[in-house]
């Protein structure tokens, strides 16, 4: 490759994760661009900035080269990367509702994310309505026409992995006249592309799959609309809630692997899934790649492969469930997900935490697994000693 440049455009999946917005340094020829660790860029005279940088809340390059490569990932025109998950969808809601606008969310979507719209959101005159998004009526009658500023997505959801069809979902939600937003955050652009479904937004959780290494926190929005891009762009500068060029640069270095992994995530979380689906301490599993899934023909449809998020129910019931989240050994107990190493949580009391007492309550049975990308043999005899303990 030459300066001259290859043709990203037609490229496949990894060679864009490996090479957009990632040219190599003109000035030194350092194969990784640099960590510009700058706050501030010096101007040639009073408003003469090099290639349009200025202060680092507006724009930095190492933010930029990560920007570029989630639009390339996602099928985007533009992307906008924050300090956190939460951070980017906050600034989503900044750019689209007002006081008054009223948002319609899948009944199980992530707990931190009800928790920002029912209570950051609803002070501000904002309304939340929460609908069962695998019940296409039951959405259909949830969103009101000119009433309802965004449809908010999440497939697979968390932790009981509903899948929800989003081309028919962004349909629906075009017809109402709604911004349809798909958080993509389980199933990565690898596995899954909202914006080709027909989504007009996708948010992620860059802390998850696609930083990949439990290493950094941060989020973006992907869109495909220029006019929506502008507002985005406008709250990510004006509100601040930019990520860090330390942050920013680990998540590209984290998301040149993102195929192989998520490639070793998905097989690993298949072979355990069967594992936990044949013993008799579980009595259910909910992993879309399984037959037994409701999900699974939509889910073979719209993704790639299936991932490696599973959550499973102790038939022995709650006391049961505890011990088996506090009993293995390769499996740490801990939040978050999509790291390269295992990790087990107990979401009534860990993630969902936030959600109990609503609708959105998990049961008290459900342990979720975030299957990593250790030896697949390793992972099965850690599991079946834990479920050995939590029996006795
Ligand atoms: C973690 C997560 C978020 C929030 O992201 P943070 O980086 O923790 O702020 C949003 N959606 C989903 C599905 C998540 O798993």
């Amino acid at each position: 490759m030459s300066d001259t440049s290859y043709d990203l455009g037609s490229a496949g999946f990894s060679t864009r994760a490996i090479h957009a917005g990632q040219p190599f340094d003109p000035s030194t020829g350092a194969v990784v661009p640099p960590i510009y660790q700058s706050s501030t860029f010096v101007q040639d005279g009073i408003g003469g900035f090099r290639g349009g940088y200025e202060y680092a809340r507006s724009a930095n390059p190492t933010r930029d080269s990560l920007q570029e490569l989630l639009a390339a990932l996602e099928g985007g025109t533009a992307a906008f990367s924050f300090a956190s998950g939460l951070a980017a969808e906050d600034a989503l809601l900044r750019s689209v509702l007002t006081p008054g606008s009223r948002i319609v969310m899948g009944n199980d979507v992530y707990g931190g994310t009800h928790r920002l719209v029912n209570r950051v959101w609803t002070p501000w005159g904002v309304t939340l309505e929460t609908a069962e998004m695998t019940d296409l009526d039951a959405v259909r009658a949830a969103v009101r026409p000119g009433e309802t500023a965004v449809l908010w997505v999440e497939t697979p959801s968390n932790p009981l992995m509903k899948i929800s069809d989003i081309a028919a979902l962004a349909e629906i939600g075009h017809a109402a006249g709604a911004l349809v937003v798909v958080d993509n955050t389980f199933a990565s652009p690898y596995l899954q592309q909202p914006l080709a479904l027909g989504a007009d937004v996708v948010v992620h959780s860059t802390t998850k799959y696609i930083g990949g290494h439990s290493d950094v926190v941060g989020g973006a929005l992907v869109v495909a609309d220029e006019a929506l891009a502008e507002k985005i762009g406008f709250i990510q500068f004006g509100a601040g809630a930019v990520s860090a060029p330390m942050e920013a640069w680990l998540t590209v270095r984290g998301i040149k692997t993102l195929g192989v992994r998520v490639d070793r995530h998905s097989s690993n979380g298949l072979a355990l899934a069967q594992a936990l689906e044949a013993h008799p301490a579980i009595d259910r599993v909910y992993y879309p790649g399984l037959e037994s899934h409701p999900g699974h023909a939509l889910a073979a449809r719209q993704m790639t492969a299936f991932g490696g998020m599973i959550s499973v129910s102790l038939a022995a019931g709650p006391a049961a469930a505890r011990r088996f989240a506090e009993s293995t050994e390769l499996f740490q107990l801990a939040e978050s997900l999509g790291g390269v190493e295992s990790l087990i949580g107990y979401p009534t009391e860990m993630t969902h935490a936030s959600v109990r007492g609503t609708e959105l309550e998990v049961p008290d049975t459900v342990v979720r697994l975030s299957v990593g990308i250790e030896d697949v043999a390793d992972l099965l005899a850690d599991v079946e000693q834990a479920l050995d303990r939590s029996a006795s």
